[in-house]
């Protein structure tokens, strides 16, 4: 999509922390940090959001990425959150589909 922001992400067209990519998904630290560790995993391809993707593909790709970043960046064994904010009230921003991998503190639960 020409005007997502996202996917100028993905295309390359907006630098960023690009810490690891594989054929459906880029991963990239998120511009206001809430953790230590906080990246983004999005795939490649345009959703609005995690009710638009076709098929389980997408999340196991993005989920995979998100393992592999939290292993590469060290936080696999202190743990971490994945999250994805959906719609209005899940508190989504920005309208292509994006997980937000957390750690390097610890995180408190329930969420505001
Ligand atoms: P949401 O609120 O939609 O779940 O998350 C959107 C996330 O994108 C936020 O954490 C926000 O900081 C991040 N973000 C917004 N604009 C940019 C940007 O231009 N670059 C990067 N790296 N992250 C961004
Ligand atoms: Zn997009």
């Amino acid at each position: 999509m020409t005007d997502c922001l996202f996917c100028k992400i993905a295309r390359g067209e907006i630098p960023t922390g690009r810490v690891a990519e594989n054929e459906l998904c880029i991963a990239f630290r998120d511009i206001a940090p809430q953790a230590p560790v906080h990246v983004l995993v999005i795939p490649r391809t345009h959703y609005r959001s995690l009710s638009d993707t076709p098929d389980g593909s997408i999340l196991a790709a993005m989920g995979e990425l998100a393992k592999q970043v939290a292993s590469e960046l060290g936080i696999a064994e202190s743990g971490y959150r994945v999250v994805l904010n959906t719609g209005e009230d899940g508190g989504q921003t920005v309208h292509h589909v994006h997980m937000h991998l957390l750690g390097g503190r610890q995180l408190k639960w329930p969420p505001g």
